[in-house]
């Protein structure tokens, strides 16, 4: 039977499952999305919208109503609203595997007891353990809230002693952890699916290159040795297995100086690093996820062709209309997300740029530093 797919979020990551379920009409009969922007990006491809704030409870029980299964983009929904929606709708990943992911310190907590590797961190309740937690680990150390972080917007670096009053005022009033800082050697993420039956599959490891705490870049696979990706996978392994979760999560690491992985965090929900798999890989995260909460075979996870995905952000000199971005070409994939404003640094599209097999990732790189300059954003007039 074909079923009704809510969303809690319309952006990208929504528009772009809207799309994959749109593919399959015999398992996905319509997509409704809750968004608080009308004409959000998936209601541009064909979802129907509940115009809402994602935390609106009768918004969200609206939605579990006319759905059979519902899914979502963004990992702030609330997890006690949902769970008491569950009796009318089926939702994945569940509001129980939600909760300890959106709270930093109990994701973290949680990958601890199942010994699985992350950075030195301790929970923070006032000056005075920031203090402590600051001996400990010493400078420099990242002071980070435990929810509703996203682009590095929830952390503090601290460098020294003179920085950490103004740290901790920073947060006024929110919940927040200390971490160890990891000087890495390079930041990894693995997409990772479990079907709602149990089944587990991990996409080869990628290499996320951001500027200013966003995402600028990722190159499938990562230039790692093998046994490094061997590694970052198996943990990716694990912690689904641990996890519980049904759905595709995104598995953000580093590399550190002595080839070690740790996690750094999960998401609960399709990833940015895997914006790559639409062109490059044997199925896309955004099929994948479907596939895993309506409880189908996983699709192959094997890497047919390396990329590189490029994120276009709004130029960082104005906010406003913007002139339309074209680009084509052998090879050359872009997407945008219908948003009609740019604002520095917001993520409007993406380009993946795919290899053929006689390509090294030098060329990729040559070809995306030739495009770079017709993807910036300039003012529409
Ligand atoms: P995003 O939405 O981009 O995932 P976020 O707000 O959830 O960001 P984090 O993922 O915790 O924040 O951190 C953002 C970036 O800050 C990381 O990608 C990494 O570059 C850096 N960072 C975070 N924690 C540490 C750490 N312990 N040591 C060194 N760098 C860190
Ligand atoms: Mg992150």
């Amino acid at each position: 039977m074909s079923k009704i797919l809510g969303i809690i979020g319309g952006g990208q990551l929504g528009m772009m499952i809207t799309e994959a379920a749109k593919k399959m009409p015999e398992k996905i009969s319509k997509i409704i999305v809750l968004d608080p922007t009308e004409n959000c990006p998936a209601s541009q491809v064909g979802a129907q919208q509940i115009v809402a704030d994602f935390k609106d409870k009768n918004a969200i029980q609206n939605l579990a109503e006319q759905s059979d299964i519902i899914t979502y983009e963004i990992e702030s929904g609330d997890s006690d609203v949902l769970k008491s929606v569950e009796d009318k709708a089926e939702i994945n990943p569940s509001p129980e595997t939600l909760k300890i992911i959106q709270d930093k310190f109990l994701q973290k907590s949680f990958l601890l007891e199942n010994k699985i590797p992350v950075p030195e961190f301790i929970e923070i309740n006032s000056f005075n353990e920031l203090q402590e937690g600051l001996k400990k680990f010493g400078f420099p150390a990242l002071l980070k809230a435990r929810r509703d972080a996203y682009d590095g917007r929830g952390n503090f670096k601290i460098d020294s002693q003179s920085e950490v009053q103004k740290a901790y005022d920073y947060f006024k009033g929110q919940k927040l952890m200390l971490e160890k800082f990891v000087p890495f050697k390079m930041e990894v993420s693995v997409i990772a699916a479990r079907n709602t039956k149990g089944q587990i599959k991990t996409y080869p490891l990628v290499e996320n290159i951001h500027e200013e705490n966003i995402l600028r870049e990722t190159i499938a696979p990562a230039r790692v040795m093998d046994t490094i990706s061997k590694k970052a996978e198996d943990i990716a392994n694990t912690t689904m297995s641990v996890l519980k979760g049904a759905g595709v999560f995104g598995i953000e690491m580093f590399v550190t100086q002595d080839d070690q992985i740790l996690i750094n965090e999960i998401a609960p929900r399709v990833h940015n690093s895997g914006h790559h798999t639409l062109q490059s890989s044997e199925t896309s995260q955004f099929e994948q996820h479907l596939r895993a909460i309506l409880g189908l075979e996983l699709g192959g996870v094997k890497l047919l062709h390396q990329a590189i995905m490029y994120n276009i952000l709004g130029s960082k000199n104005f906010e406003g209309e913007y002139l339309p971005i074209e680009i084509s070409g052998d090879n050359i994939f872009l997407k945008m997300y219908g948003k009609k404003i740019s604002k520095p640094l917001r993520k409007l599209g993406h380009l993946n740029v795919v290899g053929n097999p006689e390509d090294s990732l030098e060329d990729l790189f040559k070809k995306i530093s030739s495009i770079k300059d017709k993807v910036e954003t300039n003012p529409l007039n």
